[in-house]
Formats: C-alpha cells, structure tokens, sequence
C-alpha cells in the first residue's frame, strides 16, 4: 500500500498568511520563510503583530474560513483518496487549519500547535519536532509502507527526497533550479499523471 504525503499551503489551498494579510490590510504579516529565514524569528514577529492589532484566534479563524481550497483541490483529494492512503504533513497549526479542513472533508492531518490562552489571544506557538514532514515519511517507511510525496516550497525537499518519490507542484523557479531530480507539475492533472507514473515504478 503507497501513503500518498502532500503538503498543504500551496498545493491544497492558498498561503494562509499572505491571506491573512490581504484581509486584515495588515502589509508586515506578508513576510514570509524568504524574507525571514529563521522560522522562529518570523513566527514571534506574527504573533506580536497580530497581537498588537487586537486580533486574537476568533478574528484569524473567521478570515482563514473565508478562504476556499484551491480549484480542483477537492476532487483532486477524493480521486488520491480511492486509490491511496492520504496524509496531509504541514508547517501551520491545527487551530488555523480547522475551517479549511472542512472543506477538504477533513484528511489526516500531521502539523503544529498554537498556544492559546483563555481569553483567545496567540500566545506562541509548539512544533510538535523539527522536520516532521520527513520524519513522518521516514516512519511510514519504517513500517513498511510506500511513500509518494507531493509539496511546492522549501520546507518540502527533505519530505520529498526521504520518500519513494517527491513530486513538485507549482514550485517558485529557485525551488526547480535547486532541485532538479523532483518532476515538476502545474496542474491537478499533471499531477495525477506524475502520482500514477510514481506508484507503476513502485509496484513489484
Ligand atoms: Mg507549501
């Protein structure tokens, strides 16, 4: 049996916080992993803004359930879920992810916690391991299960390159210049095409 991987922002749905800042007119939340390398730093940052404008985890829910998943991400996950087992491995955290989820019929989802305090407000953020999008390929592995795994960014390589096979969805150009041993895909088709090409070099 194949674990299909597939990340999350950027192959299922939009950036969540560059959304995030587009809805709020907050311009400094579009900072992202390419202006701030230290994932730490950028994360602190995010809290304090959001902080600072009064906006706590009720008012980021209610923008993040006005997102939509990305056209044909649906149909794309039910044509993946009957032929595959699905996990979705991602860098957000349960609480923003919970409205898009419903509308992706809730897949299995491995990712991060906030730190919630009672009166709603962000107070900081657990990742659950470093790199646990790898880790939990290389534990799928372990106990004997195939891998194909499927992201757009950075944070996705390590997944890509510990599973059976790594395939590239719509990933910025530095990403295919750094990275040229991963298929490149544009489309939910393409995709489909590059899964069904992976799991027949898989199969014995
Ligand atoms: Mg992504």
């Amino acid at each position: 049996m194949i674990v299909a991987c597939l990340d999350l922002e950027g192959v299922l749905v939009p950036e969540v916080w560059i959304n995030v800042a587009e809805r709020t007119g907050i311009a400094e939340l579009r900072r992202t992993t390419r202006d701030e390398p230290d994932y730490d730093k950028l994360m602190r940052g995010r809290i304090e803004i959001l902080d600072s404008h009064g906006l706590g985890i009720r008012e980021i829910s209610e923008v993040i359930a006005g997102l939509e998943p990305l056209e044909g991400a649906r149909e794309f996950l039910d044509w993946l879920r009957e032929r595959y087992q699905l996990i979705v491995l991602s860098d957000t955290f349960y609480d923003f992810a919970k409205p898009l989820m419903q509308k992706l019929d809730f897949p299995t989802l491995f990712c991060h916690d906030l730190e919630i305090d009672a009166g709603g407000r962000i107070r900081g953020y657990r990742l659950r391991m470093p790199d646990q999008k790898r880790e939990s390929v290389r534990a799928l592995r372990r106990i004997c299960f195939r891998t194909i795994a499927a992201g757009d960014s950075y944070n996705d390589t390590s997944m890509l390159a510990e599973a059976d096979a790594g395939i590239l969805f719509r990933p910025p150009q530095n990403v295919v210049d750094e990275f040229p041993q991963f298929p490149v895909t544009h489309s939910y088709e393409e995709l489909r095409e590059a899964f069904l090409a992976a799991a027949q070099d898989l199969s014995p």
